[in-house]
């Protein structure tokens, strides 16, 4: 975790922007992910106690939903088969399998760390999606991030929050000294943990990433609304181009 700065180049961007080409299977996988995050927020009501109901259309959306992932389920017990990845944040509030309503076994590979860091162990974890031709890796970073929050007071007023230094110094090398808020800092991080995915030495992922079957794709979601707005390549690319050089 201490290893140096990322240094981000003209080729790294090229492969960054390669491989968030979305390919026919990925971009659907995309769209389920989105169609998922919607029924999500159309049936709160499923989640929180303190949210109104779902109206009957967005009630039957949400069992036929369900009802499709379950039939993934059932062949779960054989092989390991994920049909997405998500990188995501601990925090018990933005569980990808609940964000996404995606229920079934055997559907979501997640890795999960505070602040959503791709660490070297983070990175070979998705060595297991990679070797199961897995279309797209997700990297989800989020609103009002505690792991971001720590990051921003240190830039803001120096204080330092010794319990959380390492994830909050690898935070601090991926986003310019003059970024200060922690959403900022959230899109930042996102964007740099696709560059380092896209730009990996790790030879089954290089391999994954090569053959045009895995791809990548970055996201932010919010807190206030419960909605997961998707990372195009131009904005991953403004962001990482001003930290270059
Ligand atoms: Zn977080």
């Amino acid at each position: 975790m201490t290893e140096n700065k990322i240094a981000i180049t003209e080729d790294g961007l090229k492969n960054l922007q390669k491989y968030m080409e979305l390919s026919p299977e990925a971009a659907n996988m995309q769209k389920e992910l989105a169609v998922g995050n919607e029924i999500f927020q159309e049936n709160l009501g499923e989640y929180f106690s303190d949210k109104p109901e779902p109206s009957p259309e967005a009630a039957k959306r949400f069992k036929e939903f369900k009802a499709n992932l379950r039939v993934n389920s059932q062949e779960a017990a054989l092989h390991q088969e994920p049909k997405v990845a998500v990188v995501g944040c601990s925090d018990s509030r933005v569980t990808p399998h609940i964000i996404f309503s995606r229920l079934a076994l055997n559907d979501t590979f997640s890795v999960l760390n505070a602040g959503n860091i791709l660490s070297p162990v983070a990175l070979e974890s998705l060595n297991v999606p990679a070797s199961h031709s897995t279309t797209l890796i997700l990297f989800l970073g989020h609103t009002n991030c505690g792991a971001m929050n720590a990051c921003a007071k240190e830039r803001t007023s120096q204080q330092k929050n010794e319990n959380m230094a390492i994830i909050v110094e690898e935070i601090a090398k991926s986003a310019p000294a003059d970024v200060k808020t922690a959403d900022e800092l959230a899109q930042f991080n996102v964007a740099m943990d696709m560059y380092k995915f896209a730009n990996s030495d790790n030879d089954g992922i290089k391999k994954a990433l090569e053959s045009g079957v895995t791809k990548i794709s970055g996201a932010i979601y919010n807190m206030n609304d419960f909605k997961v707005t998707f990372m195009d390549y131009i904005t991953a690319a403004s962001l990482l181009n001003k930290v270059r050089g």
